[in-house]
C-alpha cells in the first residue's frame, strides 16, 4: 500500500482501483503513512496556519425532503425559526469582533428568502465588512440567481454532491431532487467565478466502497476550491434513525486522501467529525483539514439547525466556541489565524 500511497502524494491522482484498495486499507503502518503525507502536504502550503469560518444557521425552513436530514420537511418535531438580516448582521459584528473574516451563511432551502433577500444580505455584510469573504450553503437555484448573489458579492459557495452515483443519490433524496441538477448546479458556481464547495458524507446508508471511490474521482475532475465531508449521523425523527454513523477512521482516511489529490483545497474539520469523537476535529486536521467553522448563530436557535442527533457545541456563546477552538488547535501545535483564507492562487 505505500506505493500506491507514495504515488498519489507524487501524483495526486489514482485508478478507481487503487482508490479502493486505499479505502479499503486498514493496515496501521499504511495509515500513519497515509497521514504523514497528508500532513505534511498540507504544511508545505499552509504552514500550521489553520483558517475560521463562521457558520450563521440562519434558517431551519426547508422545502426538502432529504431522507438523512433532521430540518426535512416533513419533520413535524422540527421547532422552525428565520433569523432577520439584522440578526444575521449581530452575528457577522460579533464575528468580526472575535477575529473572523469568513462568514458563511447555511441553511435550508426556505423560499422567504428571495433572490432580493439574498442579495440585499449579502450586499450589507459586504458593505459593513469590506475585509471579510461572505460564503453562501443555501442549496439548489437557477444559474441567474447564483449569478445575483456573485454579483452582490458574495465569494464563496458550498453545495456538497451528496454522493457521485445517481444510483446512490436516489437512495438517499426522494424523486424530486435530482443528481443532476446538483451537478449542474456545481457547474454553474464555478463557471461564475465563486470559489466552490462540494462533498459528501461518509457512512451515509448504502454507501459502498466504490460510490467512495466514485466520490473521490469526482472531486478529483471537478477540482473544487472546497470539499466538506462529515460523517453520516442518524436523526431520530427521519426515516435514517436506525441506521449506524459513518466511522472516525474512514473519515479520517478520506480527508488525507483529498488532501493529496487537491493539496491546495479548502478542507474543514467538521463539526459532524467531532460530534462522533470528543477529539475528532483535532485528528481531522492532523489528517489534513485546514479549516474549522465555529458556530456563531445566536444561542436561542442553536438548538434548532440539528440535521441529526447529538451536536456539539449547542449550548455554546460563538466567543466561548472561537476560544475552545483556538486552545483546541494550539493543544496540537496548530494556531488559528485572522484571515479571509481564500483557495492560494486566487488570494486577494
Ligand atoms: N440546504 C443546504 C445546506 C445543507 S446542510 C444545501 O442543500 O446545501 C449541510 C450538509 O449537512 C448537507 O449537505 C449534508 O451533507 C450534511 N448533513 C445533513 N444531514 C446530515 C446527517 N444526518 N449527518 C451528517 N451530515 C448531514
Amino acid at each position: 500500500m505505500t506505493e500506491t500511497i507514495t504515488k498519489l502524494a507524487k501524483n495526486h491522482t489514482l485508478s478507481k482501483q487503487e482508490y479502493i484498495s486505499l479505502i479499503n486499507c486498514n493496515d496501521k503502518e499504511s495509515l500513519e503513512y497515509l497521514r504523514q503525507k497528508a500532513e505534511k502536504q498540507r504544511q508545505d502550503i499552509f504552514g500550521r496556519d489553520i483558517y475560521m469560518r463562521g457558520l450563521i444557521e440562519f434558517t431551519n425552513y426547508c422545502k426538502n425532503d432529504c431522507l438523512y436530514c433532521g430540518i426535512r420537511r416533513s419533520n413535524k418535531k422540527a421547532q422552525r425559526y428565520r433569523l432577520t438580516k439584522e440578526e444575521i448582521l449581530d452575528c457577522c459584528k460579533n464575528g468580526y469582533d472575535l477575529g473572523f473574516r469568513t462568514f458563511v451563511l447555511q441553511g435550508g432551502e426556505d423560499a422567504y428568502y428571495t433572490d432580493d433577500i439574498i442579495v440585499e444580505t449579502v450586499r450589507e455584510i459586504k458593505s459593513q465588512f469590506p475585509d471579510c469573504a461572505v460564503t453562501l450553503s443555501i442549496g439548489e437555484k437557477p444559474k441567474e440567481s447564483y449569478k445575483r448573489y456573485f454579483d452582490a458579492g458574495a465569494d464563496r459557495y458550498l453545495l456538497r454532491h451528496e454522493t457521485a452515483s445517481a444510483e446512490h443519490y436516489s437512495l438517499l433524496h426522494p424523486k424530486d431532487l435530482s443528481p443532476e441538477n446538483r451537478m449542474e448546479c456545481l457547474k454553474n458556481l464555478k463557471e461564475i467565478g465563486f470559489q466552490t464547495g462540494c462533498g459528501f458524507m461518509v457512512g451515509s446508508p448504502y454507501q459502498t466502497v466504490e460510490n467512495l471511490a466514485e466520490d473521490l474521482i469526482f472531486i478529483d475532475k471537478f477540482k473544487p476550491h472546497m470539499v466538506g465531508i462529515g460523517p453520516f449521523i442518524p436523526h431520530k425523527d427521519t426515516p435514517f434513525r436506525n441506521e449506524k454513523s459513518g466511522t472516525l477512521e474512514m473519515t479520517l482516511k478520506l480527508l488525507a486522501i483529498i488532501r493529496l489529490i487537491l493539496p491546495k483545497v479548502m478542507l474543514p474539520s467538521t463539526t459532524a467529525l467531532g460530534t462522533i469523537n470528543p477529539k475528532g476535529r483535532e485528528m481531522g486536521i492532523l489528517w489534513g483539514a485546514n479549516v474549522v467553522m465555529p458556530n456563531l448563530s445566536p444561542t436561542t436557535v442553536r438548538k434548532k439547525y440539528m440535521l441529526y442527533d447529538n451536536k456539539i457545541c449547542t449550548g455554546d456563546e460563538a466567543a466561548e466556541c472561537r476560544f475552545c477552538m483556538q486552545k483546541r488547535m494550539e493543544s496540537i501545535g496548530y494556531k488559528v489565524v485572522v484571515s479571509r483564507g481564500d483557495y492560494p492562487d486566487l488570494q486577494k
